[in-house]
């Protein structure tokens, strides 16, 4: 049996002028991975039917397994339907069930059946139907005498993906010849590309030579891919995870779909501990990010965006002296900041951000993206000097992350 492998082929102008994202590919790419079918293949063309049955074409040479979005709307532009018929000599025929579908479904709205309709229901002969639960126009199958299947669902990527898991998932697992591929990716904070990089290969031998390692660097931190191929694939991949978490220690902070601040979350829940933020140059950055994990409120108990030297005196009892002194960016500020929100807000944590977000407002002791971390609970205070880039979101992103990441850190230590 040959290996399954796929082609992807996303249709539509906009996509080749960069004004929708194609996401349709992300994650199909993605889903076929996770099914253990390898994607050669990614290409987008537009609207336009003689591209698109040539893309259609060379995807069934180089794989089984062709799957295109876009280009099955009612209007005109939409000629995926056309392409296809072409693309296997057959003609295109009105689907009298999809089509009373379709008008059931405008009548339980209250709404004419739209001009289009019909185009919307016609379907290649030799093509079978997938229904749309959330949509007009249904998803198209086709498995050829040599074994090639071809995919056609809609653009709308709500629509696609409840195509694609609803019907084009099981039948592609009714399938022969996938391969077991498994990956894991385990998430990083606070270290570089390079360090990460040179760490995991330092005792290279330790690792499986079959283990596929990729860095994916990204602001907030870097991403380790890990994939095997193989029945044992598992266990492989288990025992790899091992390797980089010792290779790396506290910098990861978790795998796949886990969150920085879901992670400290977590840890704050399990101990039983709360914190407060003092946000200067992240102007509640932090505690937004903390306040997106569902049942932070056991935890987070608030903070002061204390953006001028005013709230940071009055509301933070930061004092003047210090200040003046060594200015709103500079250790000791950052540790009162850390330990006047702990003492007011009355949290067992506090922490704190002042920075040089930039552009302007950098001198030559103090460039911008310099930005001081502060901690304070009942062991002490602590802070940390972070020296970022010149670019102000970005600084302000690092920056929070930074912070969370150095919460975590201390938890973890004690
Ligand atoms: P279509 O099925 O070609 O009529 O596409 C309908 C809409 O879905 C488009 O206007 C886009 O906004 C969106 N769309 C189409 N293809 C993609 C894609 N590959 N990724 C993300 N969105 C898409
Ligand atoms: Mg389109």
């Amino acid at each position: 049996m040959t290996k399954l492998i796929a082609s992807i082929v996303t249709v539509g102008e906009e996509l080749l002028i960069g004004q929708v994202l194609d996401t349709n590919a992300a994650y199909l790419a993605a889903e076929l991975t996770r099914l253990g079918i390898p994607v050669v293949r990614s290409l987008t063309v537009g609207d336009d039917k003689e591209a698109i049955r040539g893309a259609l074409a060379e995807g069934m040479q180089h794989g089984r397994l062709t799957v295109l979005t876009g280009g099955l709307g009612p209007t005109p532009d939409d000629v995926s339907r056309e392409a296809a018929a072409a693309l296997i000599g057959s003609n295109l025929s009105v689907d009298a069930d999809v089509l009373a579908a379709i008008k059931r479904r405008f009548a339980l709205l209250g709404r004419d059946v739209p001009a289009g309709s019909e185009r919307v229901a016609s379907v290649p002969d030799g093509f079978e139907v997938l229904p749309n639960s959330k949509g007009t126009a249904p998803g198209l199958w086709y498995e050829g005498d040599t074994g090639s299947i071809v995919v056609l669902m809609p653009g709308v990527p709500h629509e696609m993906r409840a195509i694609f898991s609803e019907h084009v998932i099981p039948r592609i697992r009714a399938l022969r010849g996938r391969s077991v591929i498994e990956q894991r990716t385990l998430l990083t904070a606070g270290m570089g590309e390079t360090t990460v990089q040179r760490q995991i290969e330092s005792e290279s031998h330790l690792l499986d030579p079959g283990v596929v390692v990729a860095y994916l660097p990204r602001l907030h931190g870097v991403r380790i891919r890990l994939t095997v191929t193989g029945e044992d694939a598992s266990d492989r991949l288990d025992a790899a995870e091992r390797y980089v978490r010792v290779k790396l220690g506290v910098a990861v902070y978790g795998c796949d779909d886990d969150t920085l601040e879901g992670v400290v979350g977590h840890l704050l829940k399990w101990r039983g501990l709360t914190v407060a933020v003092a946000e200067s140059c992240t102007g509640g950055l932090v505690l937004d990010k903390l306040t997106n994990i569902s049942g932070s409120s056991s935890y987070v108990m608030g903070g002061v965006v204390a953006y001028s030297n005013v709230v940071k005196q009055h509301q933070l009892g930061v004092d003047a002296d210090a200040l003046e002194q060594f200015g709103a960016v500079s250790e000791p500020v950052a540790m009162q900041m850390a330990e006047g929100v702990r003492a007011r807000l009355g949290s067992d944590l506090g922490l704190s951000v002042t920075g040089i977000a930039g552009p302007s407002g950098g001198t030559e002791e103090k460039p911008v993206g310099t930005v001081w971390i502060g901690y304070a609970d009942d062991q002490g205070t602590r802070a940390v000097k972070h020296q970022f880039g010149r670019g102000r979101r970005r600084n302000k992103e690092k920056s929070a992350i930074a912070a969370i990441n150095f919460m975590r850190q201390i938890l973890l230590q004690s």
